[in-house]
């Protein structure tokens, strides 16, 4: 791959598994100096580390435990970031969680935690790396909203709430930093294959009565005329787009990846 990275550093929050891994993977193969962030088994975090870190000249790729659901611990991993990886030109905030349940049963605690782990920890991050960004006059910040950032969907009160949130976030960012060489953009996703997307996919064939496969194009991908996932690669190839040479001009954008859901 071309090295268009080559120089730049990236935290990718939630990078150990998932969307987050891919985006880890393909800015590392891109050039970048890239920290990890995220939670997992031990074993799993270690090949994770060993995998990035083999594809940015060896060793263990950097990596924070930091619980984003905390702004004191997000705002400690930026400084970390930008202490480890000497600066900090690159932010995709990408953590997230899901949970479903009608508004009038949802949790308390769910709810609470969806909005800090989805939301709230993009603008303390955003806050904390910007002004490094401003200083040295260059910074993509890149925001995994959803498609559930632009239109809702039953049973998601608070992952819906979270990710129209993140999108008028990233709107208010790029117009502040509009006359800067800085962009922040949000990336909406329909299904990806990915842990968060297939754990949805059981309870709806059990609460339906129907297989897996059966829940999965019934109430899943009947949203995405693709009838298809979205891959895992083909979300990171975007948010390298965003953060490579020749996106300047794209700012305040929430581009769509999702088989066509939002143009039905
Ligand atoms: P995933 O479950 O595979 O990965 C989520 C990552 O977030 C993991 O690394 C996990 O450890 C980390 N994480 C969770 N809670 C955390 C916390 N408190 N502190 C730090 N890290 C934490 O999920 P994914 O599908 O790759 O989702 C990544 C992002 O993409 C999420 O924001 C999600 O909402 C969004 N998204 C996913 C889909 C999809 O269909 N998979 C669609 C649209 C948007």
């Amino acid at each position: 791959m071309d090295q268009v990275l080559a120089g730049r550093t990236a935290l990718v929050t939630g990078s150990t598994s998932g969307i987050g891994l891919g985006i880890a993977k393909i800015y590392a193969e891109a050039g970048a100096k890239v920290m990890l962030n995220g939670f997992g088994k031990p074993e799993e975090i270690a090949k994770a580390r060993a995998e990035i870190g083999a594809l940015q000249g060896g060793g263990d790729a950097p990596y924070s435990a930091a619980d984003l659901s905390k702004p004191e611990a997000v705002r400690q991993m930026i400084r970390e970031a930008e202490g480890t990886l000497g600066k900090l030109d690159i932010l995709v905030n990408n953590a997230g969680i899901q949970f479903v349940a009608p508004v009038d049963e949802f949790p308390d605690d769910k709810f609470d935690a969806i909005i800090a782990i989805n939301f709230a920890s993009n603008f303390h991050a955003i806050k904390a790396a910007l002004p490094g960004m401003k200083q040295r006059g260059w910074g993509r910040i890149v925001n995994i909203a959803s498609a559930h950032g632009l239109v809702a969907s039953p049973h998601k009160v608070a992952y819906v709430s979270a990710k129209h949130a993140v999108v008028g976030m990233t709107k208010t960012v790029a117009l502040e930093v509009a006359k800067l060489p800085i962009t922040c953009n949000a990336i909406c996703p329909g299904f990806v294959r990915t842990p968060l997307a297939e754990a949805q996919v059981g309870p709806l064939a059990k609460e339906h009565g129907v297989s897996e496969q059966q829940a999965l194009e019934d109430f899943l991908l009947d949203k995405q005329p693709s009838k298809r996932w979205i891959e895992v690669d083909e979300v990171a190839q975007m948010a390298l787009y965003l953060v490579g040479p020749g996106s300047g001009g794209v700012n305040g954008a929430a581009l769509s990846i999702d088989g066509g859901w939002l143009a039905a």
